[in-house]
């Protein structure tokens, strides 16, 4: 294989994705397979002579396909989406084509500044025009380099040379509905699982602010070191936001440092009748989105907004001589993020924003939350069903009447179907079956067969 023959086999993989794309409906959602076989049908060690391009081929069409569970599928109505339009693929092979390695801004000029306008673009989109940010791989990224920057904030920067032994202990607040990336950042950052500290939410799902500034002055006069709050716009479990406005006040007064995850529903703010679900947010130091769930800019592509980039770059930024820029004065994103090799991720941020427009991709966004909004009044419609958490955005939940074994019988039954694919949670106690749309090629008709096969599997 050389970069001759290159064109003939990514031709070939051009038609092959056409085609898959179009057939997706026709294949059941999920892969059918029983674990272990795939890795069974692999030989157990590398091949020592090179293979024909042929039987590689035939081997990824044997393989593969049929046993993945197909995200780009127009009915994956499972945990959330992860959605790829075709600008984005088309960007994305351009990138892997030029595999730079954007560490630094000399190391791919084109591709550190296409990132830098890009975040603007889209800070512009969502109401944030103030704020700057950078690209990461995951919303679990970027939430640790903020839960990293609330620590080191709160130590006076001690922390990255000293270590945390003789630290006290950094608080972090948040509410239950918050992801468990949190949990794993305030995990990671050596803060400890216990210093998060999970402030009550109301029945409307939000953080209490209340309750929020006493946990904070409990903590202060335990002698604790209260450091930040994450707030949650759209949750993952059943789409809960908190009152960001709310919160802000506390932890402004406060003096904490404060990130919103909107890994989800962050794409949605494209939007401005649903920017109230968030409203606040354009007043906390950091927040998070992922235009690889909703906007059609495919995994991975996970952005950050920042107020102030210095905090951040103070607590990640590293420069050892070997890495200085003797360009003079530009930015080196690795300062900003995890790892020192970054990829040219805006490269499809880039095709897809101008390929679809905003026009383009707040008319997908609507339907989905329009198509949705719709099935949950035709679910809690069937009998023997009913709703348990009311649309939040594109996503809500429903029960079976007759309790948790009769919701897991029926949500196992629609999976073995395949035409739609759902994934469940467990709700104020209940466990309780979730539904979001947000496939970048579903239509009405492919969210309303959820009624359909709803009702066969209900017999
Ligand atoms: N936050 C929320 C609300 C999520 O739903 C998810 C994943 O679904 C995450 C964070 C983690 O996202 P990532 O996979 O980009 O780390």
């Amino acid at each position: 294989m050389d970069h001759d023959e290159l064109p003939k086999w990514s031709a070939r993989a051009a038609n092959w994705a056409r085609d898959y794309h179009k057939g997706l409906r026709d294949r059941p959602v999920r892969g059918q397979v029983t674990p272990g076989s795939i890795r069974d049908a692999l030989p157990a060690t590398a091949p020592e002579q090179p293979e024909p391009m042929e039987a590689i081929w035939a081997d990824f069409e044997r393989l593969v396909p049929d046993n993945m569970t197909h995200w780009q599928h127009p009915r994956f109505f499972a945990y959330f989406p992860s959605n790829a339009s075709p600008a984005s693929m088309l960007a994305e092979q351009l990138a892997n084509a030029i595999a730079a390695q954007g560490m630094l801004w000399q190391t791919a000029p084109a591709a550190n500044e296409i990132e830098e306008r890009m975040v603007g673009w889209l800070a512009a989109a969502l109401g944030l025009a103030d704020m700057r940010g950078t690209i990461h791989d995951s919303a679990t990224t970027a939430t640790l380099c903020a839960v990293l920057t609330m620590r080191e904030r709160a130590l006076d920067w001690a922390g990255l040379t000293h270590g945390l032994s003789g630290a006290g202990r950094v608080r972090i607040y948040a509410s239950e509905q918050t992801h468990s990336s949190i949990d794993k950042a305030v995990r990671l950052a050596g803060i400890g699982q216990e210093n998060l500290v999970k402030v009550a939410t109301d029945a409307s799902l939000s953080m209490e602010a209340g309750a929020l500034q006493q946990a904070i002055r409990a903590d202060r006069a335990a002698g604790h070191l209260p450091a930040g709050v994450v707030f949650c716009a759209g949750g993952t479990s059943v789409g809960a936001f908190d009152d960001i406005a709310a919160g802000l006040q506390v932890a402004r007064a406060e003096g904490l440092y404060t990130h919103v995850d909107a890994a989800w529903a962050g794409s949605a703010m494209i939007c401005p009748e649903f920017r109230p679900l968030w409203a606040g947010a354009e007043g906390c130091d950091s927040i998070v989105f992922n235009p690889h769930k909703w906007l059609g800019v495919q995994f991975d592509c996970s952005v950050q907004f920042l107020a102030d980039p210095g905090p951040q770059v103070k607590t990640l930024g590293l420069r050892p001589d070997y890495l200085e820029t003797l360009e003079g004065e530009v930015t080196d994103f690795n300062e900003w993020t995890v790892p020192l090799g970054r990829r040219f991720r805006a490269l499809k941020l880039w095709f897809v924003l101008r390929a679809y427009g905003l026009e383009g991709l707040r008319a997908r966004l609507r339907n989905h939350v329009t198509w949705v909004a719709e099935l949950c009044e035709r679910v809690a419609a069937i009998e023997g069903l009913e709703v348990v958490t009311e649309p939040r955005l594109a996503l809500f939940t429903f029960a079976h009447v007759d309790g948790d074994s009769a919701t897991e019988r029926l949500i196992r039954a629609v999976n073995a179907d395949g035409r739609v694919y759902l994934t469940q949670t467990r709700h104020a106690g209940r466990f309780v079956i979730r539904m979001t749309a947000g496939s970048f090629d579903c239509t009405r008709d492919d969210v309303m067969m959820v009624e359909t096969v709803l009702r066969e599997a209900l017999g």
